[in-house]
């Protein structure tokens, strides 16, 4: 049979703690780091599983069927995978969907339960009790309905929040307003008073959420950011902040990451920023998606969904 290759860019104690746990979960295969593969067994590694690689490091091993990616979000390994015909699958697991479920959840509250005022008022000793909106009085959009955003959907619903999402495709959802098209994304911004972003960065998602859409919201709206900092054009976000447009933003995502200590978002008051947090990945659970994956391949030469390069997600 042949190497499955592990690239991985992280830290050395994390790489080799992802190695320890690929190895436990996928059996009866060899799992090896490029630098334990020779030039010749390089041309023979049919399966690469890959979290930040360098394109140089994959280029090494030129009969890739398939590359596994540790994470959800692809958009650097798709310009390294364009024009190859290596199918790049992106990890889909339950775990990491309900993970990130869980974050649009308390973040939600935090924004629908005053939380930013709140822990102001306490900084200022002000004891004032403010407006509070139940759940069904309250619209929540979400961008994108795949994975993450149907169980983000998903979980809302099931509180009784007024729910709308926006696709490229149409979706069927039960109690769940599916928008499609510019038109559509208009209408659902404009009856929106808590946006989510789950949309994968693409080049059609880049700076998306510029001036004009943003402005779509109606005055006092919140955000969240949990996909991709660079679907957000943020110039155009700290202005409508700054003019009262939007009231508050979770950011935990961002163009550039981390954030440099000069950077006046970490002070701005009208913005809590995250470390990029709000679903990590579980190396457990993934390494057991991955290895069904790798069983399916070898037992039935099936690949999993691979993403769809021209597209971007
Ligand atoms: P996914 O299953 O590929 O779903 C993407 C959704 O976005 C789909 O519903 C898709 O529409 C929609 N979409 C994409 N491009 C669009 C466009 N141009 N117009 C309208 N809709 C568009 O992705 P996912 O698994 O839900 O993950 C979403 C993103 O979350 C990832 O790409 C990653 O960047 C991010 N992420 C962040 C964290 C974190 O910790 N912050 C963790 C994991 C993932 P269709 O359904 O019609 O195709």
């Amino acid at each position: 049979m042949n190497n499955i290759v592990f690239i991985c860019g992280s830290e050395s104690a994390t790489k080799s703690q992802w190695l320890t746990i690929l190895k436990k979960e996928i059996v009866n295969e060899t799992i090896l780091l490029p630098e334990q593969i020779s030039e010749s067994q390089a041309k023979q590694v049919d399966i690469a599983i890959v979290a930040n690689p360098e394109p140089k490091d994959l280029a090494r091993f030129p009969n890739l069927v398939w590359i596994q990616s540790l994470w959800a979000g692809v958009e650097k390994l798709v310009s390294a995978v364009t024009d190859k015909p290596v199918k790049l699958v992106r990890l889909e697991d339950p775990q990491l969907a309900k993970t990130m479920a869980e974050s649009v959840l308390a973040w939600t509250f935090y924004l629908q339960r005053n939380m930013v005022e709140y822990a102001k008022q306490q900084t200022n000793k002000q004891w004032r009790q403010l407006p509070s909106i139940s759940c069904s009085e309250l619209q929540v959009s979400v961008l994108g309905a795949g994975a993450l955003g149907i169980a983000a959907l998903t979980v809302l619903k099931k509180l009784d929040y007024q729910v709308s999402c926006w696709s490229r495709t149409a979706k069927q959802l039960d109690g769940i307003k599916n928008y499609l098209g510019t038109a559509g994304l208009h209408t659902m911004l404009s009856k929106t008073d808590i946006l989510i972003n789950l949309l994968p960065l693409t080049p059609e998602t880049h700076h998306l959420l510029g001036k004009d859409l943003l402005s779509k919201l109606p005055r006092g709206a919140k955000l969240i950011n949990f996909s991709r900092g660079a679907v957000i054009d943020s110039k155009a976000l700290l202005n409508l902040l700054e003019n009262g447009h939007i009231a508050h933003a979770v950011l935990d995502v961002f163009e550039h990451e981390p954030l440099t200590p000069t950077n006046a978002i970490w002070t701005n008051p009208n913005i809590t920023v995250l470390p990029h947090i709000s679903a990590p990945t579980n190396m457990h659970s993934a390494a057991k998606v991955i290895a069904k994956n790798i069983t399916n391949y070898r037992e039935n030469n099936v690949i999993p969904g691979a993403v769809n390069v021209k597209q971007g997600y």
